[in-house]
């Protein structure tokens, strides 16, 4: 270990000291070797890197339940370390991404989805000069709604719950992070920022009133980023488990044009490559022409629209981070590939199938004898009603608990 030395004896030839000047970010900003990083140094890190477009810690709506402020981590650095603590984050490991869980371990599940959206959007963020601790919050906790068996189960929540509220993933979100997760003795749920609860809302317009958000904004960019990054990482790492189980041939894939460039850039540049490391770097480029074109297409949007605020990219008329026209019909196109031939692969329909009756048989099984149900989700449905608590219970449910449950049953 590195033995604490004291700090330097200030310069005797250095002069009167100047005192902080509070109204300069580059003072404040600059290092003091011995000194830990304070919060007001990070503060104004955001002013003096951030573009008048992103959005500040210094501008956030704050928590609905007001907390003293940290030391050392900003606003957003706080937010983004609740959700990794969250019990529902750790259970992402064990969700379907495309494959259930444990049909094998090589392929991604949602939580390690989650990291790929949050890496790819943290690049992309900075590259914007936009809010990086603020994108990375929205990305780790975009999925924290889904139930077990990925959109398969969701369908099938969405069916159970069609007379009594409804359930959609984003608005499920915000439950769990507003109502699910218990950390704390004095309120329910991880008291997020306004900013990162938000995003949930405004990813389904016609949810937003509902779920008591202001109508009619577009999402922060951070937000905005966020969604199109989802779909660029699912497209890149689906095409590369839908390859590796077998599913989805190297050969067929040459008809989407978007693959077929990468796939001979690929080869062009280091021929005789055995398959699988060809199929990786083609992976590679698909991703970071995606990013590029995104990064580039978004600048520009971004400096046309001569915005001064974040208040002005939420009153904007059209949303500003995207691809190019020409790179999004080709991601579209890519998607529409993996939806009709890995998606809709017989082995994946059947996982479907199976969802659809495991999860009915357990929701029937509870609403008829409510006593299965633990003391404490039957404390809870006599909060928020006897279905909406078995729908909350199937939705925080693993892969492999609903199986194991439905087993038991
Ligand atoms: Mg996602």
């Amino acid at each position: 270990m590195t033995p604490m030395t004291p700090p330097p004896d200030p310069d005797p030839n250095a002069g009167p000291n100047p005192g902080p000047n509070p109204g300069s970010a580059a003072h404040a900003c600059s290092p003091s070797a011995s000194e830990p990083v304070t919060r007001a140094e990070l503060d104004a890190r955001e002013d003096a890197l951030l573009g008048p477009w992103a959005m500040r810690c210094s501008g956030s709506r704050g928590r609905e339940h007001e907390e003293p402020k940290h030391a050392y981590r900003t606003t957003y650095m706080r937010d983004r370390d609740r959700i990794i603590h969250a019990s529902a984050f750790r259970r992402l490991e064990y969700k379907t991404q495309v494959f259930v869980n444990h049909e094998g371990d090589y392929y991604r599940t949602r939580l390690t989805h989650t990291m790929e959206v949050a890496q790819v959007a943290r690049t992309a963020a900075r590259a914007l000069r936009l809010n990086e601790d603020l994108t990375e919050s929205i990305a780790l906790s975009h999925d924290l709604g889904h139930g077990p068996f990925g959109h398969k189960g969701e369908d099938v929540l969405k069916d159970l719950m069609a007379e009594r509220g409804g359930f959609e993933h984003n608005a499920h979100g915000l439950r769990v992070v507003d109502l699910l997760e218990h950390r704390y003795p004095r309120w329910r749920g991880l008291n997020l920022c306004y900013e990162v609860r938000e995003a949930f809302a405004l990813h389904s317009p016609k949810d937003t009133a509902a779920l008591g958000f202001r109508k009619g904004l577009k999402p922060l960019l951070e937000a905005q980023l966020v969604d199109v990054c989802d779909s660029l990482a699912y497209v890149a790492h689906d095409v590369d488990d839908g390859v590796a189980s077998g599913l989805v041939t190297t050969e067929e894939l040459l008809s989407n044009d978007l693959w077929r460039e990468h796939w001979e850039a690929a080869q062009a540049q280091e021929a005789e490559l055995p398959d699988g490391l060809q199929v990786l770097m083609s992976v590679k480029r698909l991703i970071d022409a995606g990013v590029t074109d995104l990064v580039e297409s978004s600048r520009a949007r971004i400096a046309a629209a001569d915005l001064d605020s974040p208040e002005a990219v939420q009153a904007h008329a059209h949303r500003l981070i995207g691809f190019s026209d020409a790179m999004h019909r080709r991601q579209r196109a890519l998607s529409r590939y993996l939806y009709e031939h890995f998606y809709c692969h017989p082995r994946l329909m059947r996982m479907g199938a199976r969802a659809r009756r495991i999860l009915t048989a357990l929701f029937e099984a509870y609403r008829s004898e409510p006593r299965m149900l633990s003391t404490r989700d039957r404390a809870w449905a006599d909060e928020v009603g006897l279905e909406r608590a078995i729908c909350d219970r199937l939705a925080a449910m693993t892969d492999r608990q609903a199986v194991e449950e439905h087993a038991s049953l």
